[in-house]
């Protein structure tokens, strides 16, 4: 990479992310008279993509009604809803394609590249950014900014062990959830939610767990505080993974934080079976004559669920047969297999995806141009916002989004 020379710029992007990417491109090409820099701390830029969706990067979701899109945000749905009308996922496709990408979508809407690799995506925005006369500098992070009265900022920046200045117009934060920089953002007058993490699995040590590791169900409904989820569920080694857990905890990421990571958990691991409707198929099963003789224990009256599961939440009935089990120990049953109740001790990794919630508060930003509305010609896009998305390709298309409608108003207005 060539050294930076220049010390006068039109549009400075902090963060050589996606966000950061998507909007320099943007800007590039609608204005090729504008010079850009990206600046970039790390030494590679891109690294989150490279890293994301277990090496395949999950870059979008296969939702194309911005009303639908925006029930995937626990955080910036409402600010989301009329971005998305103006950059939304079938924009994210149709620009990938332009540039060379063909994404696919998996049965269940995430979006890959048909490459099932993340090196193509990261190639795909270097290469763009390349060829729209994007400067990108890595290894260079920024240290101050200084707001100046009539003519942009002035950017102090670090470079292997240098201090630089950097004069620019238009300034745009997209700095991820960098701790440091949040406190830069502070220092020019815009407010920041508290940063929690979000997507993550629970620590749960449990009897009726044990042994299980590995054993997944195909629809439990998950139930946290006033949070519902419904979907798949993965018994792990430490306790629940799986996307209704990982959905429950993007949805609760505030009130976990709160409670340190201790809360209960009830699953229904029937879906949506109530808790009548599953009495009265134990109770039918009980009465058949042909069970009556047979171990509860090897007897399950739920064939969905995987036998192993079964033996361990009928524990307490021990080595009785059906025939003689009592009607309170039915009534327990079906309230185990409805409500279940789990103590979360502590919060685990959910390897493929991972982010924050909290950021720079969104009544602070216009979402048409992503410009401040503190500071005239300051501008956020991706993670830094108080933006965040349940597991599925949200996360990037918010980036994507934020990141074009941001580049795009920098190059409209010179
Ligand atoms: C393991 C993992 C897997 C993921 N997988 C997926 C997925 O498959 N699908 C999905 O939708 N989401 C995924 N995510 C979430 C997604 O990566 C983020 O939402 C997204 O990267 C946010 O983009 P961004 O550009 O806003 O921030 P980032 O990607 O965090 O980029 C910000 C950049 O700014 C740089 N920076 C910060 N401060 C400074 C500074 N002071 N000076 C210079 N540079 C600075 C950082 O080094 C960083 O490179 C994943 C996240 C993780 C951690």
């Amino acid at each position: 990479m060539s050294k930076l020379t220049q010390t006068n710029w039109d549009v400075i992007i902090v963060g050589g992310g996606p966000a950061g990417f998507f909007a320099g491109i943007r800007c590039a090409e609608t204005n090729p008279t504008l010079n850009v820099l990206i600046i970039e701390k790390a030494q590679q830029t891109l690294g989150k993509v490279l890293i994301s969706g277990g090496g395949r990067c999950n870059v979008t979701h296969a939702c194309f009604d911005p009303a639908q899109l925006i029930t995937y945000y626990p955080r910036g749905g409402a600010a989301l809803r009329g971005a998305f009308t103006r950059f939304q996922p079938e924009d994210t496709i149709k620009w990938f394609e332009k540039h060379g990408v063909k994404l696919k979508a998996e049965s269940d809407g995430r979006m890959f590249p048909v490459t099932d690799s993340s090196e193509t995506i990261a190639e795909c925005l270097r290469e763009s950014a390349k060829k729209a006369g994007v400067f990108v500098q890595a290894g260079m992070s920024l240290q101050k900014v200084e707001s100046l009265s009539e003519n942009g900022f002035r950017l102090e920046v670090q470079s292997e062990a240098k201090l630089l200045h950097l004069q620019v117009k238009k300034l745009l934060l997209a700095t991820g959830s960098d701790p440091k920089t949040r406190e830069i953002v502070k220092s020019l007058g815009h407010s920041i939610e508290e940063p929690v993490p979000s997507l993550f699995t629970f620590n749960i040590s449990d009897k009726r767990l044990e042994g299980l590791a590995g054993v997944s169900i195909e629809s439990v409904t998950v139930k946290m505080d006033l949070f519902t989820q419904r979907g798949p569920l993965l018994i792990t080694h430490w306790g629940l993974s799986g996307p209704a857990v990982l959905r429950l905890s993007a949805w609760g990421a505030r009130i976990l934080f709160e409670k340190k990571y201790h809360a209960t958990l009830f699953i229904n691991w029937l879906g949506d079976t109530s808790f009548e409707k599953t009495l009265d198929v134990l109770q039918k099963h009980k009465a058949w004559h042909e069970n009556a003789r047979k171990k509860v224990l090897t007897e399950p009256a739920f064939t969905q669920l995987p036998a192993r599961l079964w033996k361990q939440l009928a524990y307490f009935i021990g080595e009785k047969n059906w025939g003689d089990i009592t009607k309170a120990e039915i009534r327990k049953l079906a309230e185990e297999l409805t409500a279940g109740q789990f103590e979360i001790k502590g919060k685990g990794q959910f390897k493929e995806e991972f982010v924050t919630c909290g950021g720079v508060r969104l009544d602070e930003v216009n979402f048409k141009t992503m410009q401040s509305r503190v500071v005239e010609n300051l501008f956020f896009a991706g993670e830094v916002l108080d933006i965040d998305g349940i597991t599925g390709g949200f996360n990037f298309q918010s980036s994507w989004t934020t990141g074009w409608l941001a580049g795009n108003f920098m190059a409209s207005t010179g």
